[in-house]
């Protein structure tokens, strides 16, 4: 397993971490199997998308927001909920299939780390593993 960090400039933010993930199943030596992507944190996530037009990551990053209000009347005394909110419905793993030593992602398919309580030295753990 392989343990990256991610280093987020901002609060919230996508970070294309595509070239990272390949570079495990490269250094893995596997012909075919699974990656699996995990992020070990309460308020960060992981989502696979559109990496070709980086509008689509704002886009994303815009509707979240909209869809996660910061003034409801959170419980949680530290303030962040609206990212541990974020965090959940984006999700904390992909997993993606090793087909020939290749990552099996679509044309225009990035696997993107989520930060929404940034800016934090994150990580993400990557495993290549298989069946
Ligand atoms: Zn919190």
């Amino acid at each position: 397993m392989r343990i990256i960090e991610v280093k987020t400039r901002t609060k919230e933010e996508l970070i294309d971490i595509t070239s990272k993930v390949k570079e495990e199943v490269a250094h893995s030596g596997l012909k075919n199997g699974i990656c699996y992507v995990y992020i070990p944190h309460t308020t960060a996530g992981v989502t696979i998308n559109e990496n070709a037009d980086p509008s689509v990551k704002e886009d994303i990053l815009m509707t979240v927001k909209k869809l996660v209000p910061e003034d409801l009347p959170y419980r949680h005394s530290e303030g962040n909920s609206p990212a541990h909110v974020k965090a959940s419905l984006v999700g904390s793993s992909v997993n993606v299939i090793i087909d020939e030593g290749e990552l099996l992602l679509g044309t225009w398919q990035g696997i993107f780390f989520c930060e929404f309580d940034g800016p934090r030295r994150r990580r993400a753990y990557i495993k290549a593993s298989s069946f």
